[in-house]
């Protein structure tokens, strides 16, 4: 540990300490000096120095008495301070490590200032241990709030963001494509006759199902698009600064991905068995509010049912 250099101001123990040794010593023992000067003086007859020394104790005692009273209480004042602190450092210690815990070189009997070094060097380490403590704790708390943010806006079972953060993210997406006059396009995605998928082949092939169209539409769109599963099996995906043909393009993409994929029907059995239906709608300049939008790519999406499925509308 680096020694820093003592540092004296007119509130420090070191302060009083040098008062003090100037009253008890400094003080006094000028005053001694000059009692015996004059004294040698006095040898020499007839220069009336017996006047002065006896107007030097008439002084000097008394204010030796005074300065070693105010030396005294100075000390007294100072000790009893210590002695409080070492006390209260001394149970607060005692309260954290157990009663016997007070190390063999460190007695009651020990003097204040060297107990009170030991309190103290003791409780500074046992802070520094808990702030550490305190820091993993908030590190902790960031990580344990992040993933409860994540779980708060993302599905659980496909991993893409839920029907409420979508619905947050839209209205910013279109705010920002309204500001800027960028185009915005959406796609809902619906997995068609999904029902009798599962009547089919059970609730868990279709859970299987289900991320695996989830992953299709993932890996079909561009990193910058936002995937989302809007309701049971049905998929929102907002394409940010494409217009109706960009958003069919996507659209397209993704259904005939979906057509192709083989999926795994359990025991052994994969099949291309799944097909999607497609609503794209867009803002590219008339004013349009994020319900209208939604609203615009559903009804596209049950025409693409109306038509046959396996089908992406866009109007
Ligand atoms: P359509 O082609 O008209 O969309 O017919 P559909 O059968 O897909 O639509 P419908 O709305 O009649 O049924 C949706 C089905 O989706 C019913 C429900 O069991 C299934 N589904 C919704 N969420 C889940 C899920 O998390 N897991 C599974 N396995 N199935 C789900
Ligand atoms: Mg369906
Ligand atoms: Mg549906």
């Amino acid at each position: 540990m680096v020694q820093k250099k003592l540092s004296i101001n007119s509130r420090s123990l070191s302060y009083r300490l040098l008062v003090l040794y100037a009253l008890m010593f400094i003080l006094p023992g000028g005053f001694l000096l000059w009692v015996i000067w004059e004294l040698g003086s006095a040898a020499a007859p007839g220069d009336g120095s017996i006047s002065l020394t006896s107007m030097s104790l008439r002084m000097g005692i008394p204010a030796a008495v005074l300065m070693s009273c105010a030396a005294f209480l100075l000390m007294y004042r100072s000790m009893r301070r210590i002695h409080q602190v070492t006390e209260e450092a001394g149970s607060f210690y005692k309260e954290l490590h157990g009663a016997g815990s007070v190390p063999s070189d460190v007695h009651e009997e020990n003097d204040e200032v060297q107990r009170i070094s030991h309190y103290v060097t003791d409780m500074i380490g046992e802070l520094r241990r808990k702030i550490n403590d305190v820091d993993q704790y908030a590190q902790d708390l960031d990580v344990a709030n992040r993933k409860l943010m994540e779980v708060a806006v993302v599905d659980g079972m496909t991993q893409l963001y839920n029907h409420k953060h979508i619905r947050s993210l839209l209205v910013t997406e279109l705010r920002r494509a309204e500001r800027f006059s960028h185009p915005l396009a959406i796609m809902m995605v619906d997995i068609d006759d999904f029902k009798l998928f599962n009547d089919s082949h059970g609730h868990l092939v279709g859970d299987r199902a289900l991320r695996d169209v989830s992953l299709i539409i993932r890996n079909n769109i561009r990193t910058v698009d936002v995937p989302a599963r809007y309701g049971g099996e049905e998929f929102l995906v907002i394409l940010p600064e494409a217009t109706i043909d960009g958003g069919r393009m996507v659209a397209e993409r993704v259904r005939r991905a979906v057509e192709e994929h083989v999926f795994d029907m359990g025991r052994g059995i994969r099949k291309t068995h799944i097909t999607v239906s497609t609503g794209v709608a867009a803002y590219e300049g008339a004013p349009l509010t994020d319900s209208e939008l939604i609203s615009l790519a559903d009804t596209r999406l049950y025409e693409a049912k109306r038509d046959g499925k396996n089908k992406v509308m866009c109007g």
